[in-house]
């Protein structure tokens, strides 16, 4: 850095304070000067520019301004010149008129320029900048065209004209609507899009065009608002993406994903979004599910080309018959139409299959369909629920040996909705926790101990009410839910069977399960963790099981073998509700079962009946005979209680000993223990 620098560089700080761009040049047009406003607006930072021959001026040029150079060397006064215009770094235009003022240091004569630019210039200097590169960017990239407020063009690109088939000459002064095919819809999206422009809204969406010659095509559109200054847009831009191929691909798509190849009828998915659409719309129909009844007899009796004449005559039929209906093929052998006629009308249907029968190989083709309807929206609201009435309004017919077209009852259907809504307030319940543990104590007859209290779920829900185990559980099983309140469950149950154990107070705790549960192959471990999670010891958990539980466990050698190993853990299975299933001796040999409850249907009877009485004597001896723990349910008087007793029978439970309790409830009683001795 030579002196001249040096001492220009010192007086940065004031050049910096300057807030317009300068710049001081030597005697030969080097920079020597560069303030932090040239920086900004030139792109050019200090150290690139210092010692630089000006830069704004190509050099060619230069002899241009030589006679104006030399009058601002040799002038005392200051100079103004008109707007030149300059590039930035980066190729950009800038206007600025520039002030010239030269002046002498050290005997040197050194001209100082300062750039004034207008005050829109410089403010908008970045935006029209970065704005003109977003506009090539654009322009190269999208179909473009510019829109004045009455919806007249005044511009297209290239890209547009091209695709369009329009010249330039010519677009210029068409309307906006000109450009979009006439459509029946109603308002059509052409108003749509007009309409949200004139709101000073975007609007982005697919959208069909028309080229010159009225060929139809696809864009990806993007419709801006333009503003200067009022409120209101005063132009519009649209920036558009040919998509007509993928538009292609997607029709044919759908064909194959809506379209059921065999029949031509549309399939289930399809099915739903029609349904789904009426539903919004709120048409009235009735769905009519239809099945052929004994399908793969027909096939195996006919052979399989009779399958293919079959299902296209059949569906030749339907269309024949409900005409303008929107049929679909939901499986194999099911089908679904939409209507609004009546009963009556779909009845008439198997009268027609009747007359006009379908022949193979020259013979009658014995067929014969199962219907049935559920009505939108007097019966079912949605389409899940829609197929599953009708489908059990099948199941009914075929029951009854099939080929005729029923509805369900009133009662039928106010119980699906039943349980569909439990099903859905059931998820909430469990994601929030709200259900609950009641424990039911068991009185051990030859101790007059509580040593076992049943954990029972409980389910007070906010909007439902109260919904019993009886109603619950069945449900759960079958959405399969019941996996979820039996962790629930077992969670609970060990939890508080580890706090009681803390507290020394050592009480096993009983909990109902399922087969569905013993299914998953994890059941083990993930009674195992929860046992070391809760750190409740193995011995203290029993574990109830139904017959039906056990007559399946029978026949899946898994569900035995996870049984044992938690018999060897420590647990001890109870068979539940014995009596009433099929007990057989051979699942209670395989079965690592260690006590027998007696179902509270026979200990109901058994101060009256004789026969019962001799019934209970008899379980309880065949109990004992085969070392098990025998218990009694359901005893609800004294006189119960002796006869069982009598008979010696282990234990009982029952709303004599006391109702299910909440847990603290058990901990009083167990702590009054000795008033508990009611023999
Ligand atoms: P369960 O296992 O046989 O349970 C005994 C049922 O009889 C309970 O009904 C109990 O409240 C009731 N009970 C107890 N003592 C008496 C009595 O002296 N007289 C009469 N009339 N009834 C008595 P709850 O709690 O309504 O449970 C009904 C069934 O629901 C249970 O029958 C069980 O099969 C099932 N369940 C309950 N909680 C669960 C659970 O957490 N998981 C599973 N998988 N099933 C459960
Ligand atoms: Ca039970
Ligand atoms: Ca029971």
């Amino acid at each position: 850095m030579n002196d001249i620098q040096t001492i220009f560089q010192t007086a940065n700080p004031i050049l910096n304070q300057i807030p317009c761009p300068m710049m001081i040049l030597d005697l030969e047009g080097i920079v020597v000067a560069w303030n932090r406003e040239a920086e900004k607006t030139f792109g050019y930072c200090t150290e690139e520019i210092l010692g630089a021959f000006y830069p704004f001026i190509e050099e060619e040029k230069t002899f241009f301004y030589k006679d104006l150079w030399q009058k601002v060397l040799h002038s005392a006064d200051p100079m103004h010149l008109e707007p030149i215009t300059f590039h930035t770094k980066k190729g950009e235009v800038i206007n600025a008129s520039i002030t010239l003022k030269a002046f002498t240091i050290d005997n040197n004569r050194y001209v100082y320029i300062q750039f004034n630019l207008d005050a829109a210039e410089k403010q908008d200097l970045l935006s029209f900048n970065e704005f003109s590169s977003i506009r090539d960017g654009l322009e190269s990239s999208f179909m473009m065209l510019a829109i004045d407020q009455e919806g007249l063009i005044t511009y297209a690109n290239t890209l547009f004209l091209k695709h369009s088939n329009w010249t330039p000459k010519r677009i210029v002064g068409k309307t906006f609507w000109q450009m979009f095919p006439q459509t029946s819809e109603s308002p059509s999206t052409v108003d749509m899009i007009w309409g949200s422009l004139q709101n000073g809204k975007q609007w982005k969406g697919e959208v069909e065009k028309i080229t010159k010659d009225s060929q139809s095509y696809w864009v990806d559109l993007t419709a801006i608002p333009v503003f200067t200054t009022s409120k209101k847009p005063s132009s519009f831009i649209l920036l558009e993406n040919d998509i007509t191929e993928k538009k292609r691909l997607q029709n044919r798509l759908e064909k194959i994903a809506y379209i059921d190849q065999e029949t031509g009828l549309m399939n289930r998915y399809r099915l739903e979004q029609i349904v789904n659409q009426m539903i919004t719309e709120n048409h009235h129909f009735s769905f009519v599910y239809f099945t052929i009844d004994k399908f793969y007899s027909l096939k195996e009796l006919y052979g399989d080309q009779a399958e293919q004449v079959l299902l296209q005559e059949f569906t030749h039929r339907m269309k024949m018959y409900f005409q303008d209906s929107s049929m679909a093929r939901v499986s194999i052998d099911e089908f679904v139409v939409l209507t609004p006629l009546g009963e009556w009308f779909i009845q008439g249907f198997l009268t027609y299959l009747e007359q006009h029968p379908i022949y193979i190989n020259n013979t009658t083709l014995p067929l014969s369909i199962s219907g049935g309807i559920s009505k939108f929206p007097d019966d079912q609201i949605s389409f899940a629920h829609l197929m599953k009435a009708s489908y059990a309004a099948i199941q009914k017919v075929q029951s009854e040996g099939g080929g005729s077209i029923s509805s369900l009852s009133k009662a039928d259907h106010k119980a699906l909705y039943t349980k569909s809504i439990i099903e859905k307030r059931l998820l909430v319940a469990l994601d929030k926790k709200d259900l609950k543990v009641l424990y039911q104590p068991q009185l051990d007859l030859r101790t007059g101990k509580i040593t076992t209290v049943e954990a029972l779920v409980r389910w007070d829900d906010e909007e439902i009410g109260t919904v019993t185990p009886d109603v619950l559980i069945p449900i759960a099983e079958e959405t399969g839910l019941i996996n979820d309140i039996g962790s629930f469950m077992l969670e609970q149950a060990c939890l508080q069977a580890a706090e009681w154990h803390r507290k020394g107070i050592d009480i096993n705790v009983s909990i109902n399960s399922s087969v569905r549960e013993f299914r998953d192959k994890n059941m083990v471990k993930q009674i195992r963790r929860i046992l070391e999670d809760t750190g409740c010891p193995a011995k203290l958990l029993n574990i109830e099981i139904t017959e039906k539980f056990a007559l399946e466990a029978e026949a899946e050698t898994s569900i035995i073998q996870q049984m044992k190993q938690l018999q060897n853990d420590g647990i001890v299975f109870v068979l539940d509700d014995f009596g009433t299933g099929y007990a057989s001796f051979r699942y209670m040999q395989l079965l690592p079962l260690s006590q027998i409850k007696i179902d509270q249907t026979f200990i109901s009877t058994i101060q009256y009946q004789p026969k019962s009485q001799k019934l209970i004597q008899g379980m309880i001896q065949f109990g004992k005979s085969i070392n098990m723990f025998v218990l009694a349910e359901g005893v609800e008087t004294k006189e119960q209680q002796d006869i069982l007793t009598e008979f010696g029978c282990d234990a009982i439970q029952g709303y004599y000993i006391s109702r299910p309790i909440e847990a603290k409830e058990i901990e009083k009683l167990i702590l009054s223990e000795p008033s508990l001795s009611r023999s």
